[in-house]
C-alpha cells in the first residue's frame, strides 16, 4: 500500500463474483465510484451490472484476464481509477502486482508488498514467525532438497506428517502421510501437484496434528502502526481442507485463550509491518495449545461473521486505512454470535462435482439478521471456468443456539432452480449433533460424510412421516366427529382402518 494520505476517488475492483459485489457496496456507501473488470465469461455478471463502469480485460481463462497485470492496470488508467481493491484470490496476495500498482501511481488497497513477501511462502512465514516468538506448527522452516532428507526429518519428528507445498494455498499440494512406507510416493505426488498448481515444486513438512481446530484471528493495522485484533473465527468445518461453515465466537475458546491468541496475532502482524486487514490462522490441538499455520494477507471469504459481531464494515475500513486514516476502533469482546455458510453450485451426491448452468428461479433468504452476499441473479448462467461459489449466507443472533436456528430458517428459505447446490448439505451440517454441540474439529465433515449426505433424506423422511401421521390423525379426528352424530355410535371403526379404506378410493 502506498504510504501516506491519498484521497481515493475511484476504485477498480480486480475481481469478480460475490466479493466484487461486496466491495462495490462499501464503495457506494462511502460515495466512491467503482470500476468493474470482466472476462468474456462474465459479460453479464452481477458485478458488471452493479459497478458504475466496466472494462473488458480478456478471454475467460484467468491468466489472460483477472490475473493480467497489464490489462488491469490499463483499465485503471483508462477509467481514471486511483485505487485497486483485489478482493480475495486472483492477485490479492501477489507482491509483484502490488509493486506494479505502486509503479503506476495506483493505491493497492491491501498490505505493502514487503509484508506479503514476508508471509507469502509458508516456510518463510514460519521462519519469520519463529523469530518473532510466535509458536508455529512443529515442522521444517525450509523446503527439503531431496526426498532422503525429507524422509529422515519425518522419521525424526514422527508420523503422521503433513507434506505441504511451500508456495501453496487452497488446500492444494497437501498430503497426510501415515507411515514411512508411504513416504516416497507421497513426496513425489506432492511435488508434482505443487509444480502443477503453483509452478514451484518446493515441499516441506509439518507434524500432522491430530484432529485440530482451525481458529483464525482477524487483525487490522493502520499506516501509523496501530494494530488490533477483532477476535476469532472458528473454521473447522472443512472439506478437503477448505472451509465450508465459519462462526464466531469459536465454541471452544475461553476469553483467556482469545486474549492470548489475539496478542500473538497482533505480534505476528507487527513483525512484518502489516497494514490493513489480515488474518492469522492457527491450529489448536486437543490440549488447547495453539500454533501459527499461516497468514492470509488479504480480506477473507468469511469476513462477514466478524462484521456481524463487531458492527464494522471491514471493506470500508480497508479503504479508510488505505487513505491514511487512523483505525478508529479497538478490540472489543464479540457481541452475540454469527455463522456463515458457503453456497456452491455443486452436487454433493456426485462427489461435489460443480454444477454450472442457468439459474431459472432464485429466492434468497432474508428477514431479521440474515445477510446474503451473492454474485448471481435469476436468469444468470453460472460459468464453468471459475470457482462455483455463488453466495455466502450469514446470520447473527444473541446466542449460538439462536444463530443455528436462524441459519436453518434462512437455508430453508433459499430456493435455487436450474442448477444443483449444496444447500441441503449445509442444512444437514447445521442439524448435525456434533455441530450443534459445538465441539467439531477439522475431521468433522469427513467423518460425518455419509451421515450428512444421507441425513437430509433421512431427516426429510422423518419429517414427512411425522407430517403424514399428524395429517392422518387430524383427518380421522374430523371424520370421527362427522361420523358420530350420524351413526350415534361412540365406537366407530378404527380411524386407521377408515384412513386405509379412504386412501384406496
Ligand atoms: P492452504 O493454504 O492450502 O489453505 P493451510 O496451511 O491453511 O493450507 O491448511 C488448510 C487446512 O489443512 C487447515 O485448516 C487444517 O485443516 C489442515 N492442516 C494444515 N496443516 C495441518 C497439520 N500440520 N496438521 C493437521 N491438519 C493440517
Amino acid at each position: 500500500m502506498a504510504q501516506g494520505t491519498s484521497p481515493i476517488r475511484k476504485v477498480l475492483i480486480a475481481n469478480r463474483g460475490e466479493i466484487a459485489v461486496r466491495i462495490i457496496r462499501s464503495c457506494r456507501d462511502l460515495g466512491i465510484p467503482t470500476v468493474a473488470i470482466y472476462s468474456d465469461a462474465d459479460r453479464v455478471a452481477l458485478h458488471v451490472r452493479m459497478a458504475d463502469e466496466a472494462f473488458r480485460v480478456g478471454p475467460p481463462p484467468s491468466r489472460e484476464s483477472y490475473l493480467s497485470f497489464e490489462r488491469i492496470l490499463d483499465a485503471a488508467k483508462a477509467s481514471g481509477a486511483d485505487a485497486i481493491h483485489p478482493g480475495y484470490g486472483f492477485l490479492s496476495e501477489n507482491a509483484a502486482f502490488v509493486r506494479a500498482c505502486e509503479a503506476a501511481g495506483i493505491v493497492f488497497i491491501g498490505p505493502p508488498a514487503s509484508a506479503m513477501d514476508a508471509m507469502g511462502e509458508k516456510t518463510r512465514a514460519r521462519a519469520n514467525m519463529e523469530k518473532a516468538g510466535v509458536p508455529v506448527v512443529p515442522g521444517s522452516n525450509a523446503p527439503f532438497p531431496s526426498v532422503g532428507e525429507a524422509r529422515a526429518y519425518a522419521e525424526k519428528i514422527g508420523f503422521p506428517v503433513m507434506l505441504k507445498a511451500a508456495g501453496g494455498g487452497g488446500g492444494k499440494g497437501m498430503r497426510r502421510v501415515e507411515r514411512l512406507a508411504d513416504f516416497d510416493s507421497a513426496w513425489r505426488a506432492a511435488q508434482s501437484e505443487a509444480l502443477n498448481a503453483f509452478g514451484n515444486d518446493a515441499v516441506y513438512l509439518e507434524k500432522y496434528l491430530d484432529e485440530p481446530h482451525h481458529v483464525e484471528i482477524q487483525v487490522f493495522a493502520d499506516q501509523a502502526g496501530n494494530t488490533v485484533h477483532l477476535n476469532e473465527r472458528e473454521c473447522s468445518a472443512q472439506r478437503r481442507h477448505q472451509k465450508v461453515v465459519e462462526e464466531t465466537p469459536s465454541p471452544i475458546l475461553t476469553p483467556e485463550m482469545r486474549a492470548a491468541m489475539g496478542e500473538v496475532a497482533v505480534r505476528a502482524a507487527k513483525a512484518v509491518g502489516y497494514v490493513g486487514a489480515g488474518t492469522v490462522e492457527f491450529l489448536v490441538d486437543k490440549h488447547r495449545n495453539f500454533y501459527f499455520l499461516e497468514m492470509n494477507t488479504r480480506l477473507q471469504v468469511e469476513h462477514p461473521v466478524t462484521e456481524w459481531v463487531t458492527g464494522l464494515d471491514l471493506v470500508a475500513s480497508q479503504i479508510r486505512v488505505a487513505r491514511g486514516e487512523p483505525l478508529g476502533f479497538r478490540t472489543e469482546p464479540p457481541r452475540g454470535h454469527s455463522i456463515e455458510v458457503r453456497v456452491y453450485a455443486e452436487d454433493p451426491a456426485q462427489n461435489f462435482m460443480p454444477s454450472p448452468g442457468r439459474i431459472t428461479y432464485l429466492r434468497v433468504p432474508s428477514g431479521p439478521n440474515v445477510r446474503d452476499d451473492s454474485g448471481v441473479y435469476p436468469g444468470y448462467t453460472v460459468p464453468t471456468v471459475y470457482d462455483p461459489m455463488i453466495s455466502k449466507v450469514s446470520v447473527w443472533a444473541p446466542s449460538r443456539p439462536e444463530a443455528i436456528a436462524r441459519m436453518r430458517r434462512a437455508l430453508s428459505e433459499y430456493v435455487v432452480k436450474g442448477i444443483t447446490t449444496n444447500i441441503r448439505y449445509l442444512h444437514a451440517i447445521l442439524a448435525h449433533p456434533d455441530f450443534v454441540g459445538g465441539n467439531y474439529d477439522t475431521g468433522f465433515l469427513p467423518r460425518a460424510h455419509s451421515a450428512l449426505l444421507g441425513r437430509h433424506d433421512h431427516a426429510l423422511g422423518e419429517v414427512a412421516l411425522l407430517a403424514a401421521v399428524v395429517d392422518a390423525y387430524q383427518r380421522d379426528a374430523r371424520r370421527r366427529r362427522s361420523l358420530t352424530p350420524v351413526s350415534g355410535q361412540r365406537a366407530g371403526p378404527s380411524p386407521w382402518r377408515l384412513r386405509t379404506r379412504g386412501s384406496r378410493r
